[in-house]
């Protein structure tokens, strides 16, 4: 396999006159923790890498808006940053409980957002059919191991689910991207960045081949500041979530005022859980009311042959970790 070029860029303009330049066999890289792996493996075969790891894009600043994490940030610089600590645990919480510290010294927000799945079969050393790897070459795990895949919101195309523990966090606190291209700036809400595969399953998401993501912002809400994070995973440290759950909650006493429930490890992109959300406003943070109102989640799955355990999987987590919140004075006496 030929060894791509490199061209490593100090400013946006540079970065995307070259995306301009090369094109689709142009990919960007910032920490490299995916991509050379994707490569080295042979699943991804850009011509040219452009760096962009030197871009002034690693702070994290706060204003009236809330907080806007540059997408060069480091996941642990963000992890340790006093302000997303104290007014977005969930946000905290996914990224340390994601890969191992040396990881997330160099992995970067932006290029955690943009990982590739950890489908088996997208990334196995022996190259089985797969849509989003090869484009009509087929989907092993039709007939294959699917323990670990998607339970809804699958294609025939493609039954892969979303690897990353952050994008759970930021969709549940309503995040948006500030993205750049040759043709401007735009912002696109978190929940609508990622695509349900169809029957277009090797585009995770709608960024285009020439749009570099800039920037996270997150809003400023009494419940992102009190929220929380909780991934379940085979073994506890340093492993992808079998299903994840990040919560928020604003409550006044009992009564939930407003509350954010999104699931992740279910499909191929983060799984918010609007119509659980609705029924749960107006009504008390209990044990029962929660169990009830989860009993709505997930009601169109459609899992897989061994992974239908993920539904209640998830449900259940999703019901422990809004309950937790009540320690973390989600309900005042
Ligand atoms: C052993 C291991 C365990 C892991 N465990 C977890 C886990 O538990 N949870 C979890 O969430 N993740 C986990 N990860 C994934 C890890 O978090 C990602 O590899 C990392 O966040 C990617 O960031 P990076 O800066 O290294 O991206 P890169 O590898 O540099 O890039 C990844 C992709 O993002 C694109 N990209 C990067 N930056 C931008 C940008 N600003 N705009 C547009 N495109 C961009 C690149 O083109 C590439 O396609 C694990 C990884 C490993 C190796």
């Amino acid at each position: 396999m030929p060894e791509p070029g490199y061209l490593r860029v100090a400013d946006t303009s540079t970065a995307l006159a070259a995306l301009t330049q090369y094109g689709r066999s142009a990919r960007l890289i910032a920490g490299g923790t995916d991509l050379v792996n994707l490569i080295k493996e042979g699943i991804e075969r850009p011509a040219v890498l452009v760096d962009i790891g030197r871009l002034p894009l690693d702070t994290v600043q706060a204003d009236g808006n809330g907080l806007r994490i540059g997408a060069l940030t480091t996941m642990s610089a963000a992890a340790g940053d006093p302000a997303l600590r104290s007014g977005y645990p969930a946000v905290v919480e996914a990224l340390e409980l994601s890969a191992s510290p040396q990881i997330r010294n160099a992995a970067t927000i932006g290029g955690n957002l943009l990982q590739r799945t950890r489908c088996p079969y997208y990334r196995a050393e022996t190259k089985l059919p797969c849509n989003k790897r090869q484009p009509g070459s087929g989907c092993a795990a039709r007939s294959g191991y699917d323990r670990t895949l998607a339970v809804i919101g699958w294609s025939d195309a493609c039954r892969a689910c979303h690897p990353s523990d952050l994008a759970v966090a930021l969709v549940a606190l309503n995040a948006e991207l500030t993205i750049h291209s040759p043709r401007g700036s735009r912002t696109v809400p978190l929940a609508a960045f990622y695509r349900l595969p169809g029957e277009t399953p090797e585009r995770d998401s709608v960024l285009e081949p020439d749009e570099i993501v800039i920037a996270v912002r997150v809003p400023p809400s009494p419940a992102a500041a009190c929220s929380g994070y909780l991934k379940v995973r085979e073994r506890a440290p340093y492993e992808f979530g079998l299903v994840s759950a990040a919560v928020a909650v604003e409550a006044d006493g009992t009564m939930i005022r407003d509350v954010r429930i999104c699931l992740g490890g279910v499909a191929a992109r983060p799984w918010r859980l609007y119509e659980v959300e609705r029924y749960l406003v107006g009504r008390q943070l209990t044990e029962s009311v929660v169990r009830e109102a989860l009993a709505l989640a997930l009601a169109d799955a459609r899992p897989l042959k061994s992974n239908g355990f993920k539904i209640e999987l998830a449900r259940r987590a999703a019901c422990r970790a809004l309950l937790e919140l009540r320690g973390r004075g989600a309900v005042s006496k």
